[in-house]
């Protein structure tokens, strides 16, 4: 693992750097800082211009191969391009499940033609993408998925229902983990299925959440179509696809989002500073461990993103949304506690929350969506400790 950065990455540094200075400005100052935690629909068709713009000069998806429109950046170069991006101010990124999740899996597990048709949309930000994954009865289980897909006259029929959809209200296509074999159980007979959401089969409804907003949705599936040939992988193998994905989800996808931590410590910390809790020995306290969170978070990022290349999850990896997820909740908890009574007393208007409460609140969630504390700590003991399997109920394999 390599700390320093080469005299040529300082240049790649002073590159981004300077485009961020003189893009993210004018028009486009307003999206600064938007799309935070319990923001993630905040002014989401700026944010849409603004992911447009970096893609159309090259400052999205720089992880990828050159052949299709990345930069093959190295692991040390999306650190820093990252860093800046925080620095600067630049918003939440919605084509992040594209750039981090559809896109690495296609770019592994797709066909030729499947690279050409989705990669150019992702990267100039023309298509944006949802993760269909959740139903209401598998979650942890996932192998326990219900809906079913129909091969008919060339054409997937898919029925069924998904939840907690991220941005599926956003979204121009999905893919979708769903079973193919019926009567099949567990992890067999599943496929990995793509979907475009604009389609009368699929309806989209909202769910109102603590913070005020509806990041994520219920999807319903009623003869929805999907064409015979958008399908990642093979009929029925379905699970491997999807677990390359959550390798994805799991680990090199979360560099952007850690590093956007660092900026919500300083916001903590400026206040703690200037209401005076930051006198209180529990306070300071608490203060310096999370400082100190944040660096183990930074380093163990860069040792993971140096092992982990193509979704298979290292066991550097496994324990990073472990500790990533408990960090932020507890920052979330911090923030409430330097606020101290300010904390209960909305902003005016109806249910107007600042963004602080708004990080208490989005920050709960943490620990839970890509796989809840209780299924990391099940992961790290089985896989990177070799402990005992846990016993499994009927529906998975
Ligand atoms: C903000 C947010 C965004 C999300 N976005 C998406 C998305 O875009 N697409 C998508 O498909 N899903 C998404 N999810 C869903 C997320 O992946 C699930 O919520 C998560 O996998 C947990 O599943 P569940 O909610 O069904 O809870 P359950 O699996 O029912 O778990 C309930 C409780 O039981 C515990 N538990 C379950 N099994 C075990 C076990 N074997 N051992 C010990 N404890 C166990 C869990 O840890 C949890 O505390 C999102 C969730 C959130 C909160």
């Amino acid at each position: 693992m390599k700390i320093e950065f080469t005299p040529q990455e300082e240049e790649f540094r002073k590159e981004i750097s300077t485009w961020l200075k003189e893009n993210l400005s004018g028009k486009f100052s307003s999206v600064m800082g938007r799309g935070g935690s319990g923001d993630q629909t905040g002014l989401f068709s700026e944010r849409v211009k603004w992911e447009q713009h970096m893609g159309a000069n090259g400052w999205t998806c720089i992880s990828w191969p050159k052949e299709y429109g990345g930069r093959e950046a190295s692991i040390n170069e999306q650190v820093i391009f990252y860093e800046e991006y925080t620095r600067a101010g630049g918003p939440g990124r919605v084509g992040h499940i594209g750039e981090t999740l559809a896109g690495p899996t296609i770019l592994s597990f797709g066909t030729k033609d499947q690279k050409e048709r989705f990669l150019p949309k992702i990267r100039l930000g023309q298509e944006y993408w949802c993760q269909g994954y959740s139903e209401p009865s598998a979650g942890s289980d996932l192998s326990a998925v219900q809906t079913k897909a129909e091969l008919i006259n060339g054409k997937w029929k898919i029925n069924g229902q998904k939840i907690w959809t991220s941005l599926a209200q956003e979204s121009d296509w999905i893919f979708i983990l769903c079973r193919t074999t019926p009567k099949s159980k567990g992890r067999d007979g599943l496929s990995y299925i793509l979907a475009p959401m604009d389609q009368k089969g699929i309806t989209v409804r909202p769910i109102k959440q603590m913070t005020g907003e509806s990041e994520f949705n219920e999807v319903f599936f009623d003869d929805a179509e999907a064409n015979a040939n958008d399908l990642i992988g093979e009929v029925g193998k379905g699970w491997q696809v999807a677990m390359g994905t959550l390798g994805f989800e799991r680990g090199a996808s979360t560099l952007g989002q850690q590093m956007a931590f660092e900026q919500e410590f300083e916001t903590v910390l400026a206040i703690a500073k200037e209401n005076g809790k930051s006198n209180d020995p529990l306070i300071r306290n608490q203060i310096s461990e999370a400082w100190i969170g944040l660096k183990i978070m930074r380093y163990n990022a860069l040792r993971m993103l140096s092992n982990n290349e193509d979704g298979i999850l290292s066991r550097e990896a496994m324990l990073s949304k472990l500790y990533w997820a408990t960090w932020h909740r507890n920052l979330g908890k911090l923030a409430m506690d330097v606020l101290g009574m300010e904390s209960e007393i909305g902003e005016e208007g109806n249910y107007n929350l600042s963004e602080l409460q708004k990080l208490f609140l989005f920050t709960r969630a943490d620990t839970i969506y890509a796989g809840t504390n209780q299924i990391q700590r099940n992961i790290i003991s089985e896989r990177a400790l070799g402990m005992p399997k846990e016993p499994r109920g009927n529906s998975s394999s």
